[in-house]
């Protein structure tokens, strides 16, 4: 890699990532290609954002033919990708009303904000707090990290914006309790950890939760941004778990690599929002809304039934292997737990031609959705090979 490139990186960028020694010129759907003239095959997919993979041919065309219209409006006017985008969410889902946003983040900052709306109106101001499980993600703003249940990144950045309880995944009684006892607005769940390391939430509890939600007229919120668009073999994760959230907030595969957001609101929220209640300047640009089209319109049955055959055929690979310890996930979002620490890992298969993600201890892949069956068998080979050597 350019020594170049790297300087000014570490001379002019925040400190905040620890990039992996590669500088990525160019790709074609699952391979990317260093500026050394190295390919990798992508098993990270840009942390399960370019859905289809890098410089797909659908998804260009569609950029590029709303780059030649226009670029950006403001939300000041309408236009055309924006509205149908919201309209084909809105009827694949049966939400009602989507707000749009940049990110994943952002697209939790909405639902929490319609949750502390809907129940200060409905219960009063004293039913603020949203619940949200230990060992979960949600972002990196200030209100977003006090919603994340992980003690280690509130760390340095105390005050966090109050109002939030988390509670252990699996465990019923203390969720309610909690909810009670805190007066809660809303629970919000992501249906498999991500960022916590690959944990699927067990579908008994999933089911109890949203119905005591339901019972209790507190939100139900899903946190789908790493789940959803087609990652998990369904479109949404929680369409796996026979539930139907109040609200699901959704981003990075969204778009398949432009920064999108979305928070789509159910019937009991898809009218919290009055003029001026929440904006976003680029939320909805026309060229993320028209790449997002292209994307939803990609995810249908065909597409998420070999979702699922890929994801057997990982599982399949990896289980019982020498160095495996054990494959969690769901769909193409697979953590796997290695006897070698999952950092060296991830280090060999790139020596290999491998690019994968670690999530907490694990080996995390999410590959694109439609990555070719014979470079997935490539890909798990060599990182089987990883493992073991
Ligand atoms: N929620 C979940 C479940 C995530 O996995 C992430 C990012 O990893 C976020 C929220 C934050 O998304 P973003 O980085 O786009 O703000």
């Amino acid at each position: 890699m350019s020594g170049t490139i790297r300087k000014l990186d570490s001379e002019y960028i925040a400190g905040t990532y620890r990039r992996f020694p590669v500088e990525i010129a160019s790709g074609s759907g699952s391979l990317v290609t260093d500026t050394d003239g190295k390919t990798y095959i992508d098993m990270g997919s840009g942390i399960a954002v370019t859905s289809f993979g890098i410089a797909d041919p659908v998804w260009q065309a569609a950029v590029t033919e709303q780059i030649g219209k226009v670029q950006h409006t403001s939300n000041l006017y309408y236009t055309e990708p924006c509205a149908r985008l919201a309209e084909q969410l809105c009827l694949r889902t049966g939400m009602k009303k989507v707000f749009f946003s940049n990110s994943g983040a952002e697209a939790n900052e909405c639902a929490i904000k319609a949750a502390r709306k809907y129940a200060a109106e409905k219960k009063g101001d004293d039913f603020f707090t949203i619940v949200t499980l230990k060992n979960s993600f949600h972002g990196r703003t200030l209100t977003t990290l006090a919603a994340t249940g992980q003690e280690h990144y509130h760390e340095l950045f105390r005050p966090l914006t109050p109002g939030f309880a988390h509670v252990t995944a699996g465990d019923f009684d203390e969720l309610k309790a909690v909810c009670t006892d805190k007066k809660a607005a809303a629970i919000l769940i992501e249906c498999v950890q991500g960022e916590g390391g690959v944990i699927p939430l067990d579908p008994g509890y999933v089911k109890a939760a949203a119905d005591y939600a339901k019972e209790q007229d507190i939100l139900f919120m899903v946190d789908e941004v790493q789940t959803g668009n087609g990652r998990t073999g369904e479109l949404y994760a929680y369409m796996h778990y026979g539930i139907m959230p109040d609200v699901v907030s959704t981003a990075k595969g969204l778009a398949g690599g432009l920064p999108l957001g979305a928070t789509l609101l159910g019937e009991k929220v898809e009218k919290i929002f009055g003029f001026g209640d929440h904006g976003s300047t680029f939320g909805g640009n026309p060229v993320a809304s028209a790449a997002a089209l292209s994307v939803l319109n990609r995810i249908d049955g065909k597409l998420l039934a070999d979702v699922k055959k890929k994801s057997a055929y990982l599982f399949e690979a990896f289980s019982g292997k020498p160095g495996v310890e054990s494959v969690s996930g769901l769909g193409l979002m697979i953590g796997i737990k290695t006897a070698k620490p999952a950092g060296e890992v991830v280090a060999a298969a790139m020596e290999k031609g491998v690019l994968c993600l670690t999530a907490k201890d694990k080996v995390r892949l999410l590959p694109a959705l439609n990555i070719p069956d014979d470079v997935l068998a490539e890909a798990a080979e060599k990182i089987l090979a990883a493992i073991e050597e």
